[in-house]
């Protein structure tokens, strides 16, 4: 059986904690809506078990971790990754409050995991594991209380099993899960919504300070959905992409990548070390360091320690994956005075496209490709201006200025929908 076994008033991660913090002293905002701030709504921990191929029994954890709904309903991403425990999903519930709300769209923030490696399963396997995780969940979940989408170890066609597990108990409900394929009620351009909209919230960022990004060297730490996105669209608009890395090691070439035998190679299952170009091979941590004008570290969280922060050689960080800087790591950047987008405003676009995928979905009305990239960029775009404004007027980093933007949408509602 489900079970609801956590307290709600676990804290979230500290490191989130400690700008959460920061930002409601400046911000003035009253100690009990802080007090709901800091903790989490719900926290629902399940036991998945399941059958393997060879007749054996896998008894697999999962979790979904609903931070703070006064904006609108849950919204995050699934992982599947051995290492999201509840204390990893906690801080990425957080993220997920603060990027929804600085991206002014009408969410709260989760996030769920399964604490797997999927590579050690087989495809049926994996189904039995999501359908399994969907149904044990579905009593927290729901088109309008909580939406998962992909993370990192999941994709469309996860979310294509959990919507229909999920519809076989409650109805047809499309709208409970969002990256879908699109035959599915998927939008086209949600798969690459993420890597487009941190391309967008850099070309913003490059206007802003009068970069041309044709000719830049961008190196990417990564190489799943953001990474690959990330390169792809970097590369159109002229950049170079001269080091990227995946859990297999990493390739370099000072004159740039070949960018399309890349994604030819990995979008047929292989490694980016697999590609035919004739690049250096480097190990996957020092594509943080080499030599380059933008670090986009699009991995797992906690890459970028100070030790690395100190040897990076960019003159700018984009956060494609969700805190991959670590506090110590970000002091470090400041010091040296490199600044860094934050995740909660860099991989926004993967939300945002969400967003509009499950208006998509309650409407029963698709848009074009062009349309929904189109306002993307908007939105990324406007945000983009918001946090630059804040961080100039303020004399903050970026990732201050968005915490303060996004702490105090959410602490306002909390306070407008009032406490009993
Ligand atoms: N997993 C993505 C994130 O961390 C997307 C979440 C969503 O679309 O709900 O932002």
């Amino acid at each position: 059986m489900p079970n609801t076994h956590a307290p709600p008033h676990a804290p979230a991660d500290s490191a989130i904690q400690s700008l959460v913090d920061q930002a409601a002293r400046t911000l003035n905002i009253r100690d009990d809506t802080v007090a709901v701030l800091r903790s989490n709504y719900r926290e629902t921990s399940v036991q998945i078990p399941v059958r393997r191929d060879d007749g054996s029994m896998v008894v697999a954890h999962g979790h979904r971790v609903q931070h703070n709904g006064a904006r609108g309903p849950y919204k995050g991403g699934l992982r599947y990754h051995p290492d999201a425990d509840l204390t990893e999903v906690r801080a990425l519930a957080s993220l997920m409050t603060w990027k929804t709300s600085l991206l002014n769209l009408p969410f709260g923030g989760a996030k769920g995991s399964l604490q797997i490696d999927p590579a050690q399963f087989s495809r049926r396997e994996l189904e039995a594991l999501t359908r399994r995780l969907a149904i044990s969940l579905s009593h927290v979940l729901g088109t309008h209380r909580d939406i998962p989408a992909p993370d990192v170890g999941t994709d469309a066609r996860t979310m294509a099993w959990f919507m229909d597990a999920y519809s076989s108990r409650r109805g047809y409900s499309p709208a409970v899960v969002t990256g879908k394929p699109i035959e599915l009620g998927g939008a086209p351009g949600r798969t690459a919504a993420t890597g487009r909209g941190l391309a967008y919230v850099l070309g913003a960022f490059a206007q802003r300070e009068g970069w041309d990004l044709a000719g830049r060297r961008i190196a990417i730490q990564g190489f799943g959905n953001v990474g690959s996105w990330v390169a792809r669209e970097l590369h159109l608009l002229g950049a170079h992409i001269v080091a990227v890395s995946d859990a297999f090691g990493g390739i370099h070439s000072s004159r740039g990548i070949d960018v399309a035998e890349l994604l030819r190679t990995t979008s047929s299952g292989g490694s980016v070390t697999d590609t035919d170009s004739l690049d250096d091979r480097i190990a996957s941590g020092d594509v943080l360091t080499v030599d380059c004008d933008i670090l986009v570290p699009a991995a797992l969280g906690g890459s970028v320690t100070a030790d690395v922060a100190a040897r990076v050689q960019a003159e700018l960080v984009v956060e494609g994956a969700n805190h991959p800087v670590t506090p110590d790591g970000d002091e470090v950047l400041r010091e040296r005075g490199i600044p860094v987008i934050p995740d909660i405003l860099a991989n926004g676009g993967g939300v945002t496209g969400s967003y509009f995928e499950w208006t998509q979905n309650i409407q029963q009305f698709t848009w074009s490709e062009q349309q929904f990239s189109e306002t993307l960029r908007e939105r990324m775009t406007a945000a983009f201006a918001q946090v630059a404004e804040v961080a100039e007027t303020r004399g903050v980093t970026l990732r201050e200025a968005a915490y303060l933007i996004a702490l105090g949408r959410v602490a306002h509602t909390v306070e407008l929908r009032g406490y009993v």
